[in-house]
């Protein structure tokens, strides 16, 4: 028997419609949600997942600024187009797509963005507010497994949520996220002792750790919801996540495909927080008979 298969692909695009249609509503009140983008250097993958956000985000009837900054870019000069974008109220949203050359401080650059434009979710300001549970702007991809979550009626409450992966950006927010909806929450990472020992006990499996088809059948409890955040290449050059996903769909409950499942969730959620960061804007401009 297999498992369920979680489309992202799906319920993103119902998502987008619905932040279209908010969209629209703003446009109305002479609002026009935008969204800033700012690339570093020649790195391909970089660019493609710059041109996916910029595409998106124009689908759903933003205004879409792209800035390529060549690889020698000084940091001075990087900051000093955060400012001016921070200082810009046609735009909303500014993204700095990581990772940045190595002569610049990516933490600096993170803490220069406006918090109340970071639709990113990365400012400490931002995280620090989601820990204790205030409204902020959350990590997309954390904030997008939730959504995949409950929009596919997952139960979190009182359950077992296993994160293997404990990056800033990914496992550490995914676990808060899944605490305050009052999951049991295990952390797991490259130093866990028997891992399987702790993946075994899942009802809920998140798996961010960029190792290409790492968590295999033995790893998974049956019946568990196993959401697949790696983004790999195999020996083929083929797109694939961090689960083995023949293996482990006869296994699992439910199961997140790659491509297809996590991927189209992120930068759904970048909107998400667009769009968010665009309506408190226009709230502040035109009043609050918003
Ligand atoms: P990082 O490299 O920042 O973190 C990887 C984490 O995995 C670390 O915490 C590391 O542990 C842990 N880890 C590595 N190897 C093992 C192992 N053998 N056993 C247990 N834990 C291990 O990665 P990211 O969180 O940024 O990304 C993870 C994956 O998700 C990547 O494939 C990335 O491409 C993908 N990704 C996909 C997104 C999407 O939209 N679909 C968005 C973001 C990322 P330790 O801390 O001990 O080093």
């Amino acid at each position: 028997m297999s498992g369920t298969i979680i489309d992202g692909i799906a319920i993103g695009k119902v998502i987008r419609e619905e932040i279209k249609e908010r969209v629209d509503l703003l446009k109305e009140k002479g609002c026009v949600p935008g969204l800033a983008v700012i690339v570093v250097g020649d790195d391909q993958a970089s660019h493609t997942y710059v041109r996916n956000k910029q595409k998106s985000s124009v689908e759903v009837g933003m205004k879409s600024e792209l800035i390529k900054l060549p690889a020698t870019v000084t940091e001075a000069e990087l900051l000093e187009h955060i400012t001016k974008l921070n200082e810009d109220d046609s735009i909303n949203g500014i993204l700095v797509q990581l990772p940045l050359p190595n002569h610049i401080d990516e933490n600096l650059v993170i803490r220069a963005i406006d918090p109340k434009k970071d639709v990113d979710g990365f400012h400490p300001e931002n995280v620090g507010k989601m820990i204790i549970g205030q409204r902020a702007f959350l990590s997309c991809t954390p904030y997008g497994i939730i959504k995949l979550l409950e929009r596919t009626n997952t139960e979190i409450k009182g359950k077992h949520a296993v994160i293997v992966g404990r990056s800033n950006i990914v496992g550490k927010p995914m676990g808060q996220l899944l605490l305050q909806r009052d999951a049991t929450v295990t952390y797991c990472h490259s130093k866990t002792e028997d891992l399987a020992s702790f993946t075994k006990q899942a009802d809920i499996l998140i798996v961010a750790i960029g190792r290409t088809k790492f968590i295999t059948a033995e790893h998974v409890k049956e019946g568990a919801v196993v959401i697949d955040v790696g983004m790999n290449r195999d020996e083929n050059g083929k797109l694939c996540g961090d689960v083995d996903f023949e293996s482990v769909k006869g296994k699992a409950g439910a199961i997140t495909p790659v491509p297809g499942g996590v991927g189209p969730m992120t930068i759904t959620m970048l909107l998400k927080n667009t769009l968010h960061s665009a309506e408190q804007a226009c709230i502040a401009k035109n009043g609050s008979e918003q």
